[in-house]
């Protein structure tokens, strides 16, 4: 029988993650301050972030060794296995060899809890007492209530108020983890008051979210701010997936001619890839590295790589990054992990290089991919990593055309369980797909700060 699935043992887990800061062509552009257009002071972050990683945001260090007390947590679900899809491959009638980096397997149910947990520990060990965060669908705020129950912190989540009350199951999950709740707007920040009073019925935005949990940071004590994707920490956290990926293939005797993820902030496809793009980088490797979003939040294929601000409402750092605007509102799709007006620095200046391609997929194409991969793999995707697994699958066409044997490796993001209504949705031929909204893009890409 051949083998479907490559684990590792506890042991074989990697000891360190990659910081590709070092490695990048140029030096990332620094954060600006929008006030003054120079780099931000060290002290507007340390009030919202613990040193430690605000260190790593900014290391020059290969690699950064992972604290035991992190290792035992990532235990609980790592390694993660990789999958050979070799259903999918039958059922596509291609020579290529696709694999899946299955990160679902975590309690949570995605890669998240991978900068979760880390997060939660650096915090609680410099004293802080109340991590606050916000929360679109609910990915990332269970994510960070899992974590921070296991290291004793109070988590609260600024969760949207329409995903609030139309998608009750994450929240219900982010309670049993232990995390306080507040649908937002909400009556605990002076933001939410103001807006509350001029309408009751607001039904919040992620921008309204995450002011409301920077205010509760700043004005309460013991208290610091998480973000689950975008930032250099976070990215760095996320490549225990590629190190891992790269152990499982070269005991499988594989280099990879492919590697595909799907792009929201670019955590996720960042932590699979980046490993690899060392070799690219230095000219060792031809890996062809693919990051896939929706047609409908053309972040990569569209944007400009300009300075914007990292939120809707204008209150963070500047970041030079492909951005569509910050007051891009993109339409309401189902992958809500994929809905960000801009995209990781990191990750923008490895497009804007040309070492990473990107390709957008519109949501019913994505669906279709999905529920062929349900039908031959048996997992049933996020709405998000369908994404990838939509250019997966058209690569592996390509592969059944010239015959080419391809070895094409994905990131399996997470599981679409708390999802299924986008496919009762998608099954009941009611999905719809959205138009590039080039307008509205454009309109929104003349509010960019005044920032080469
Ligand atoms: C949040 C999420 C994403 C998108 O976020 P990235 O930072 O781009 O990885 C993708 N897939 C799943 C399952 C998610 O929960």
């Amino acid at each position: 029988m051949e083998d479907r699935k490559i684990f590792l043992s506890e042991k074989e887990m990697p000891c360190a993650w990659y910081n590709v800061l070092p490695d990048l062509p140029e030096q990332l552009p620094p954060p600006l301050d929008p006030k003054t257009g120079k780099p931000v002071e060290p002290s507007v972050l340390a009030a919202i972030f613990p040193q430690s990683l605000l260190e790593q945001e900014m290391s020059a260090e290969t690699w950064i060794e992972i604290p035991d007390e992190i290792r035992r947590v990532y235990s609980m679900w790592r390694p993660t296995p990789l999958h050979r899809a070799i259903d999918l491959e039958k059922y596509l009638k291609t020579p290529a060899r696709i694999y899946f980096k299955n990160e679902s397997v975590s309690p949570p149910g995605s890669h998240k809890p991978n900068t979760a947990v880390a997060q939660a520990y650096y915090n609680k060990k410099e004293g802080v007492k109340r991590l606050c965060t916000e929360t679109g669908a609910g990915q990332w705020g269970s994510a960070l209530a899992f974590a921070c129950n296991i290291f004793g912190l109070e988590c609260v989540v600024y969760m949207v108020k329409v995903s609030y009350q139309q998608k009750p199951y994450r929240r219900v999950l982010m309670q049993t983890w232990n995390a306080k709740i507040y649908p937002s707007p909400s009556e605990n920040t002076n933001y939410g008051r103001k807006l509350l009073s001029e309408n009751p019925d607001n039904p919040g935005s992620l921008g309204i979210a995450i002011s409301e949990a920077i205010e509760d940071t700043i004005t309460s004590k013991d208290t610091k701010y998480s973000l689950g994707s975008v930032l250099n920490h976070v990215l760095l956290h996320q490549t225990i997936v590629g190190l891992e990926t790269e152990k499982q293939l070269k005991l499988l005797g594989e280099k990879p001619d492919v590697l595909v993820g799907c792009v929201g902030g670019g955590s996720n496809f960042a932590g699979l890839v980046l490993p690899f793009v060392k070799d690219k980088i230095k000219g060792k490797s031809d890996v062809e590295i693919i990051g896939v979003e929706p047609t409908a939040c053309p972040t990569m294929t569209k944007g400009p790589y300009r300075y914007d601000y990292g939120d809707t409402s204008g209150l963070t750092p500047l970041l030079k990054m492909l951005t569509l605007g910050h007051d891009f509102i993109p339409p309401g799709i189902h992958a809500g992990g994929l809905r960000y007006h801009g995209l990781a620095p990191i990750v923008s200046l490895l497009v804007d290089k040309k070492i990473v391609k990107a390709e957008a997929v519109p949501q019913t194409k994505a669906f279709e991919a999905a529920v062929i991969f349900a039908r031959t793999e048996g997992f049933v995707p996020a709405p998000e990593t369908s994404h990838a697994i939509r250019v997966v699958i058209d690569e592996a066409k390509k592969c059944a055309q010239t015959g080419e044997e391809k070895c094409i490796v994905f990131n399996f993001s997470g599981h679409g369980h708390f999802d299924l209504s986008a496919y009762d949705a998608y099954l009941d031929g009611k999905l719809q797909d959205y138009e590039y909204p080039e307008e509205k893009i454009r309109e929104s890409l003349e509010k960019l700060p005044k920032i080469e």
